[in-house]
This record gives C-alpha cells, structure tokens and sequence, in this order.
C-alpha cells in the first residue's frame, strides 16, 4: 500500500518522516472538493439517461446495451475522468505542506528550486515560494 501511495505521490518521501507525510496526505485528501465531481456527473448522467428513456422509451439503440452496463458506466466514467483531477489537487496540496515544512519545492510542477536565483522555476515559470520554516 504503501509502495503504490509513493508511486502516485512521489512527493511523500520529502516528507521528514512517515509520519509527518502520512499526516501532510491525510490533510491534502481532507481539503479536496473534486469529490463532488463524481457525484455530480454521475446526477447528470442519469438524468439524461431517464429524460432519454421517457422520450425514446423502447427505443432500437438501447436493446443491444444491458442496463447493468449503463449504470456501471455512468459510474465508472465520472470516477476515471475525476482519478486524475484528484491526483494533481492532492499532489499540489502535499507540495505546499513541504513548503510548510521548509523543503523547497515548486507548487505547480514539484521543481527542487534550490539554488534558483532568478524567483522563477525554471521548469515551469511559475514564481518559487521561498520555504517558510514551521514555528
Ligand atoms: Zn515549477
């Protein structure tokens, strides 16, 4: 479990310890909304599937399609589009704790920026946080 976590969010072995990325992970996954991604596109699809069935109800397009496999799918679709969007939020979110921590770190990309001397990531562009220290 914990060899495919690492592998999704390389980021957790800049942590100082386990302990501190299992925390910093518990944190990130607390503060993503794109949760409601799924929920709300699968509404969606379901309420066009049921206006679709009212208007069209035995219609030749669905007898060949069982609809166990329409349900699935309107589940499995929204969460195969949302994996990703969670991923990158999580990932974004467990970079600016490293920041938190004071591991240097871009944001946006995950660029070790030490010894940057311009502001800028020179992976990226984007302007680099300078570590802040935890109090
Ligand atoms: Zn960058």
């Amino acid at each position: 479990m914990r060899k495919l976590l690492v592998r999704l969010y390389p980021e957790l072995l800049l942590f100082p310890d386990r302990e501190a990325a299992n925390e910093a992970l518990a944190t990130a996954n607390r503060e993503d909304r794109s949760h409601w991604f799924v929920v709300m596109v699968t509404i969606i699809i379901l309420i066009c599937y049921n206006i679709l069935l009212r208007l069209f109800p035995h219609p030749a397009v669905y007898s060949f399609v069982p609809g166990g496999v329409l349900l699935l799918t309107t589940g499995l679709f929204p969460t195969l589009c949302w994996f990703p969007l969670l991923r990158r939020n999580v990932r974004r979110a467990l970079r600016s704790q490293l920041v938190k921590h004071g591991i240097p770190i871009c944001i946006p990309c995950g660029y070790d920026p030490t010894g940057n001397v311009s502001g800028r990531c020179s992976e990226c562009g984007a302007p680099v946080q300078k570590p802040v220290p935890n109090a």
